[in-house]
């Protein structure tokens, strides 16, 4: 399929207290193809949400290029990177804090519409298609003229899923949207996700702090550490060959729920806690806390590369 979004070398530093500098998105490159799902994995503070927010240009980048559909929206004009937003939509993490509570339904799903000039002048044109979006999303008509906080948590994210696919976007940065729901939720709001990914031809980037989260809807997965991706893999793959130690420790941490396989990964207990960001080890970030180091992971940034076709991780183990 062809490539919808390409990212090299992207950066992203942000200025904190004293002069320092944060280094939260560090080198990183991936792309994603067209009507892909690539599931973004590492713990908070890792850069993914950043990541996001710097292709949503909610951040500007401070090195690196980013291709969206061929043409580098870095360069792009204030005017230009305002369209970006008819195309690429985000949904976030907190169903509750991301819903004007003084607007209503038909008046936040109508919000994106509204800036790109969508509907203008046709009141029920704009009225229909909001019905049709809460349809989509599995919720009721009669749901339009109320507030967000009538809405349980998992409704309200299809309330920010509707509002999103409004503009009626090609590409969708999904933050963490089921983390924050009941469990007994969460599987709900994926099955929608695919849905409309099948219905909409929407590519997602889908971000989450636990590989379990991502593993039945992405077809590739990238797994961040420090600011840095260490592995970028198609998801069986990766789960049935991680090859990062960092990765090999997150999915053992996964229970097998399937009785019946018969070998059971073993519990890969972590030392330590992750560095702070300010101050990441030199070489390998994950050194710290890596049973495999070795002297070179000192002094080597071990820089990602293709060790099995299509399946890629930055280690000197490999
Ligand atoms: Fe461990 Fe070295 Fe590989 Fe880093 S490069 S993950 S420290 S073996
Ligand atoms: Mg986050």
């Amino acid at each position: 399929a062809k490539t919808l979004l390409d990212i090299r070398n992207l950066s992203k530093e942000f200025k904190v207290s004293g002069g320092r500098t944060l280094k939260a998105v560090n080198d990183v490159s991936f792309s994603i193809s067209e009507g892909e799902t690539f599931g973004l994995v590492g713990e908070s503070g890792c850069g993914k949400s950043t990541t996001g927010r710097t292709i949503l240009q909610l951040y500007n980048a401070t090195e690196g290029e980013i291709y969206f559909n061929g043409e580098n929206i870095i360069k792009m004009n204030k005017k230009q990177k305002y369209a970006l937003h008819s195309d690429m939509q985000m949904i976030f993490q907190d169903p509750y804090a991301s819903l004007n509570p003084r607007l209503t339904v038909t008046e936040i799903i109508s919000e994106g519409m509204d800036a790109l000039g969508m509907y203008k002048g046709d009141k029920s044109g704009k009225y229909d298609r909001v019905l049709e979006l809460l349809n989509k999303v599995g919720l009721k008509k009669n749901h339009a003229n109320r507030y967000p906080h009538e809405f349980s948590g998992g409704q309200r994210q299809r309330i920010g899923i509707a509002r999103a696919l409004a503009v009626k976007p090609k590409f969708i940065i999904a933050d963490e949207p089921i983390s924050a729901l009941d469990v007994s939720i969460q599987a709900q709001v994926v099955n929608l996700f695919q849905d409309l990914q099948e219905e909409e031809n929407l590519t997602y980037l889908f971000i989450a702090h636990d590989l379990s989260m991502v593993k039945h809807i992405s077809d590739r997965i990238g797994v961040m550490y420090l600011g840095k991706l260490v592995e970028v893999s198609e998801s069986v793959e990766l789960y049935d060959n991680p090859l990062h130690p960092y990765t090999q420790a997150l999915l053992s941490a996964i229970p097998i729920p399937d009785p019946k396989v018969e070998h059971s990964r073993e519990r890969i207990v972590l030392q330590g806690d992750v560095p702070s960001p300010m101050n990441p080890p030199s070489g390998c970030h994950f050194r710290t806390r890596c049973a495999h180091a070795k002297k070179e992971c000192e002094s080597m940034i071990p820089q990602l590369k293709e060790v099995e076709k299509g399946h890629f991780v930055a280690c000197h183990l490999y």
